[in-house]
């Protein structure tokens, strides 16, 4: 059988729609030049942002193409906005790094998780007071539980304590709605590369001018209006708006087709280790995400030897420069580090099948079984 490829969190594969427009645009030319060719590629851009926009419930000319969603917070998460001025950030308990680190705020006030993974309303009331105004970084959707965020409640606190909601959509788009009327966000963030696009390549989304940054990140030609300067990536662009225009249209019923999946594959999983904790089961998730322990199998191990069985999921713990550490987002949640350190994550995606789901539990069984022989 070939490889089963569980970790669309991680990345998602290159939807074959998003690679034929990548591929044709590879030779655009500059989106700058008045000629032919960079009136062709100038199209490119703005059918992508029109597309963007129009989903998201946004003027085009707010939509900003960036290098991916770490870019994007960069440039969304700063104290001084066009139209007034932040004066602290507060984000949720379980941001991702590209969020957390403060960014010009210098640190970071971060808002307690329940044993679900939700965010506590009523913590970040509190988080939320106090002299000036608040912006506050909330994902949509969580990374590693796929827990769904409260974000339209969020969004009625921080507006009014007067402040500015950003939220970081990477996980949600094309999989629950995250567009300004679904979210009340003022801010949105998104990846090409977790729903089939290219790497290197998204885009921020500003709800009105006011909330833009006041200063460029990145100074040099008027690219994006002068918000990034720089030639744009017009193939990376273009292989974004294909997988984008495809997982809006199919979001639904794909959702849905990964969402039985998913719980099929849980239950297995529950019928074949009835200890095993899946976390933030008892809250809204993700159609296509499921974190679990199996506890005393460690998750390092397991992921090594599922990846030699010919599975790719991820562990629960963050690995990053070849280190592995424990996940702060289930440490946010109360999880017992014995039991953290055995979570797993499974992340559906387009090219997964019922095959996989059938195999999965399967493979998963017998990698169990070697592992308690060795213990
Ligand atoms: N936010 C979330 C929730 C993510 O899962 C990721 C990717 O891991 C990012 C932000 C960063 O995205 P990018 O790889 O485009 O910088």
């Amino acid at each position: 059988m070939a490889r089963i490829y569980f970790d669309h969190n991680a990345t998602a594969p290159l939807r074959p729609a998003a690679r034929d427009a990548l591929i044709a645009a590879l030779d655009a030319g500059n989106a700058s030049s008045v000629h032919a060719e960079g009136r062709a590629a100038r199209a490119k851009i703005e059918n992508a942002r029109g597309l963007i926009a129009r989903h998201f419930g946004a003027k085009p000319e707010l939509v900003v193409f960036t290098s991916g969603a770490t870019e994007a917070a960069n440039m969304a998460l700063r104290p001084a906005l066009a139209g007034f001025d932040c004066d602290r950030l507060v984000v949720g308990g379980g941001e991702h790094p590209c969020v957390v680190s403060g960014h010009g705020f210098g640190a970071a006030v971060s808002v307690a998780l329940d044993g679900e993974g939700r965010l506590d309303l009523a913590a970040l009331r509190d988080a939320l007071g106090g002299a000036g105004a608040p912006m506050l970084a909330l994902q949509a959707a969580n990374n590693e539980t796929g827990v769904i965020q409260p974000v339209a409640e969020a969004a009625a606190l921080v507006h009014e304590a007067g402040g500015v909601l950003v939220c970081d959509a990477v996980q949600a788009l094309g999989r629950v709605d995250c567009t300004f009327a679904a979210t009340g966000a003022d801010v949105l963030f998104v990846s090409s590369h977790k729903i089939g696009g290219p790497k290197g390549v998204g885009a921020v989304i500003f709800a009105r001018r006011a909330v833009m940054p006041a200063e460029k990140l990145l100074r040099g030609g008027g690219q994006e209006r002068g918000f990034r300067a720089g030639t744009e990536n017009v193939a990376a662009i273009a292989g974004f708006a294909a997988a984008f225009s495809e997982i809006i249209a199919s979001g639904p019923a794909e959702m849905a087709r990964l969402g039985a999946l998913r719980d099929r594959i849980e239950a297995e999983v529950r019928a074949l280790a009835p200890e095993a904790v899946v976390f933030g089961a008892g809250a809204p998730r993700l159609p296509n995400t499921m974190a679990f322990a199996l506890p005393g199998f460690a998750a390092e191990t397991m992921v090594a030897a599922l990846d030699v069985e010919g599975v790719a999921l991820s562990s629960g713990s963050a690995c990053s420069s070849g280190k592995v550490s424990a996940s702060a987002v289930l440490a946010a949640m109360g999880v017992a580090p014995e039991v953290a350190r055995c979570a797993l994550r499974i992340s559906l995606g387009w090219p997964n099948n019922e095959q996989e789901g059938v195999a999965f539990p399967e493979i998963l069984a017998k990698v169990r079984h070697r592992m308690s022989q060795r213990r």
